[in-house]
């Protein structure tokens, strides 16, 4: 079992938010800089950490489904957790409820504590952490914390188009599954997204796939990049 000792105190109390204005230009250096590496050879003395970042309806939760099946990793959805903390009638439910509504960012040392908690908790070395971070300040919260980086960082690509369409499809009860709810998250997505992207693409971590096609059709562009895993 991995685990580390950290403490989060002052939960909300530093939830500032952080301005990006590196817009086009960012985007520019991360299509320069986005490369297919190789993934580090995990070991089970410490946690093997995947990032999975993408749109809302960019079909993460989806293909973590695929890689769990395919390679044992435990899924660990930060959205999830989330919804699972409000669930629980929470002292924290109802601020998460609300910025989860307004397709805003929880302050990271929330999420964090709640990713670590399921980190600590599991049996498995091999993480996929789904839907985080969704910026710059949840980065360096989890490297800060957690005391590592991500070893693979996925990004699934996909068309605005195509994933309201996706979101405003999936049916699943969510309160943020509303066209004004999703506008408002990607404006979020698009302000926040691309400096964590480039931050990994610089590292060399980053693996971005086209996220349109079939669930398998996508899969199959997903699975190369865990093949080293199966041996
Ligand atoms: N959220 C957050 N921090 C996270 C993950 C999720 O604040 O690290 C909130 C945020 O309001 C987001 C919502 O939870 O819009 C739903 O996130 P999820 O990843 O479940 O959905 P997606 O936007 O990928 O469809
Ligand atoms: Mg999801």
């Amino acid at each position: 079992m991995w685990r580390r000792v950290a403490s989060v105190s002052h939960l909300f109390s530093h939830s500032k938010s952080t301005k990006f204005n590196q817009g086009a230009s960012t985007f520019k250096i991360w299509e320069t800089f986005t490369s297919e590496s190789e993934i580090p050879t995990p070991s089970k003395g410490s946690p093997f950490v995947t990032f999975v970042l993408g749109g809302p309806g960019s079909g993460k939760g989806t293909q973590c489904a695929k890689i769990v099946e395919a390679f044992g990793f435990t899924h660990v959805s930060a959205g999830d957790l989330l919804r699972r903390e409000i669930a629980s009638g929470s002292a924290y439910g109802s601020v998460i409820l609300s910025t989860i509504r307004e397709g805003k960012i929880v302050p990271s040392q929330v999420t964090v504590e709640l990713i670590q908690k399921e980190m600590e908790s599991s049996d498995n070395y091999k993480f996929l952490i789904d839907g985080f971070p969704r910026s710059e300040e949840n980065r360096k919260a989890f490297e800060q914390t957690i005391g590592a980086e991500p070893d693979v960082v996925l990004f699934f690509d996909c068309p605005e188009q195509e994933m309201v369409k996706r979101v405003l499809n999936r049916n699943q009860g969510r309160v943020d599954d509303n066209i004004d709810t999703i506008k408002k998250r990607l404006e979020i997505f698009d302000e926040l997204n691309w400096p964590v992207i480039n931050y990994y693409s610089q590292r060399g971590k980053l693996h971005k796939i086209n996220a349109v096609g079939t669930v398998d059709e996508i899969f199959e562009k997903v699975r190369p990049i865990f093949a080293p895993l199966s041996k």
